[in-house]
């Protein structure tokens, strides 16, 4: 055991402490139970204030969410991949095929927006990043969602235009003798007076069937005109048609016709001279020639067929 020694003066030597046994263990004892207090308060206070954790399996569980986190990024990329190529399709194709402008990126933009707040607080990029990336893809679904229906929109409004269009002949080419495309002045063939002929004239047998042209409906029908018994037929769009010169017409005015259906059969009623159908299409009020309409509906022998039967030199009323 190691000594401690002290000067005495009197013998002018160093002299050993002699410790009786009983105070050194009285003060070890007191020393060693002080460490043992502290050190427990220190060890509850610590385990208060970090619970107890097991530090390895923290970060395994930390690479283990970074990997899910990564393949959450890489999922919402993919997403976004497929949407912009619904958009390119959107503006590249389905607006161009139906005349429609493309969506300015501007507008695009302007649909993505930026994160809600609620997101602001998260701390960890990983996350915050698939966060405004999945809100933004959430805004240009939207975006896009609204696109479809305008297109959608656009679509029906197209398809009823083309409905309406009077695109194919009122007669059959199988029934018709003689088509008579002066279109302009001619020497009226009833009055003799040089007059404008703003129409086609069919000529075909007397009763042969005459179709619309268009959807629409008959807003006008009568028998005691110049034009004999006519039908004004409106398509919308602002396209109208005229069937003259009937031997009758079997529709009413109000009436919903569609495309192909019979409104009357041919005659040579009011100022004609022969059996035939006098047509005309008007767009907004102005007679305009007819032919270019139907033309594109008949396939190029079909064409050939009608212009074979055509005379350009005079009219039938
Ligand atoms: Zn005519």
């Amino acid at each position: 055991m190691a000594l401690r020694y002290h000067y005495n003066p009197e013998t002018c030597r160093y002299e050993p402490i002699v410790v009786a046994p009983r105070v050194f263990f009285k003060k070890t004892f007191r020393f060693l139970g002080t460490s043992l207090l502290i050190g427990l308060a220190g060890l509850l206070y610590f385990n208060y204030k970090y619970p107890f954790i097991d530090e390895s399996h923290l970060i395994k569980e930390n690479q283990n969410l970074k990997a899910e986190w990564q393949v959450i990024n890489s999922q919402l990329q993919k997403t976004s991949d497929q949407l912009a190529a619904l958009e390119d399709n959107d503006d590249n194709n389905f607006r161009v095929i139906l005349g429609m402008e493309p969506l300015s990126p501007s507008q695009r933009e302007a649909g993505v927006g930026g994160r809600e707040k609620a997101s602001a607080e998260i701390p960890y990029s990983l996350i915050r990043n698939a966060i405004d990336f999945s809100e933004k893809i959430k805004n240009r679904l939207t975006l896009e969602n609204n696109s479809m229906n305008e297109l959608k929109d656009q679509l029906l409004h197209n398809e009823k235009q083309w409905a309406a269009r009077p695109a194919i002949q009122p007669i059959s080419n199988k029934d018709l003798i003689h088509l008579y495309t002066t279109f302009g002045p001619r020497l009226h063939p009833i009055l003799g007076e040089w007059a404008d002929h703003l129409a086609l004239d069919f000529a075909a047998k007397r009763g042969t069937p005459i179709y619309a042209t268009g959807d629409g409906y008959v807003d006008y029908a009568s028998g005691g005109t110049t034009y004999g018994n006519v039908v004004f037929i409106n398509h919308g769009y602002r396209y109208q048609t005229r069937y003259a010169h009937m031997s009758k017409y079997i529709v009413a005015v109000g009436q919903r016709i569609k495309r192909g259906q019979v409104i009357g059969y041919v005659g040579n009623t009011g100022q004609s001279k022969g059996d035939h159908l006098h047509y005309e299409v008007l767009i907004g009020g102005t007679k305009v020639n007819p032919i270019h309409f139907f033309q594109l509906d008949l396939n190029s022998r079909e064409f050939e067929k009608l212009i074979s039967l055509a005379k350009t030199d005079e009219a039938l009323d």
